[in-house]
């Protein structure tokens, strides 16, 4: 039986970048590790390397990889982070190479952040390595967090993508939905920023696409950069038109149905804006 102390009420109520009184400081000071610093390692899949003790998750440090060249990537209250490009293959005892959604379900706190942060920016450097303009190889810049080409001189920028997480409402319900692939539980309308849109725009284009709801007075709620997806997730909520009738999109979707506060089914933990903004309405908040 699971036993709630404050602890864990403290816990499941934040989202993941609400690790307060810690702070990641990102900052870009290039660097070598120290013997303890973190090095964290990822295999040519993006799987991390982490021990899992108590629920906190436990990264390799310099000690375990005492030769390999790394990047440094930020601190966490003084914790220096950094990682190593070239993929890691070998297993180290004690750690299991663990994809970050599954990390998402076994960790929590400022380690389960600095894990998502990492892999966003370890994903971008991997997928990187090289020139999109003459196809040289790229090296790490020197004094900024930047990329440049050892050929042409380009020099590219960690890449952010936006996204909306929308909050459609209806009287007293909220319009639920459920992906076809990928995570299983409760979620709401999501989606991309497409070239040349407003975040309202997307937001009106993701509800039609997904769903057929047309909506008005879009309100801004709050913003989560999502490393697992290498987004930056701003949530929204809005009301639907009066006769805006459900017309499911069958490729993305399995559920898309109106839910009355009282019968929301949250998400396991609440690490994510989507089940901070469904747990609002459930509970009466004003949005
Ligand atoms: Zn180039």
């Amino acid at each position: 039986m699971i036993t709630w102390n404050k602890e864990h009420v403290w816990r499941i109520r934040i989202m993941i970048q609400d690790i307060e009184p810690s702070r990641l400081d990102n900052t870009y000071k290039p660097g070598t590790p120290l013997a303890e610093d973190n090095v964290l390692l990822f295999d040519k899949d993006g799987r991390l390397l982490a021990g899992i003790q108590d629920g906190r998750i436990r990264f390799t440090t310099r000690k375990d990889v005492p030769e390999e060249d790394t990047v440094y990537l930020f601190s966490v209250d003084g914790d220096k982070y950094f990682t190593v490009l070239k993929s890691a293959e070998e297993v180290l005892p004690g750690f299991e190479f663990r994809t970050v959604r599954e990390l998402r379900d076994a960790g929590s706190g400022k380690e389960l952040f600095a894990a998502f942060t990492a892999y966003h920016l370890w994903r971008w450097y991997a997928d990187n390595r090289r020139c999109g303009r003459c196809g040289g190889e790229n090296k790490c810049h020197g004094t900024e967090r930047a990329l440049q080409c050892s050929c042409c001189g380009h020099v590219i920028y960690p890449r952010i993508n936006p996204a909306v997480i929308v909050g459609v409402i209806k009287g007293d319900s909220i319009l639920i939905t459920r992906y076809r692939k990928g995570y299983a539980h409760n979620a709401l309308v999501a989606g991309f920023t497409e070239i040349g849109e407003t975040l309202e725009q997307t937001v009106q284009r993701e509800v039609m696409e997904e769903t057929g709801v047309s909506v008005h007075n879009i309100r801004y709620y709050k913003s989560q950069p999502w490393g697992m997806a290498q987004d930056l997730l701003t949530g929204f909520y809005c009301d639907a038109d009066e006769d805006a009738v459900i017309r499911m999109d069958a490729n993305e979707l399995k559920y898309a149905e109106w839910v009355g506060r009282e019968d929301i089914v949250l998400q396991p933990n609440n690490l994510s804006l989507t089940n901070e903004m469904m747990r609002n309405f459930k509970e009466g908040k004003e949005v």
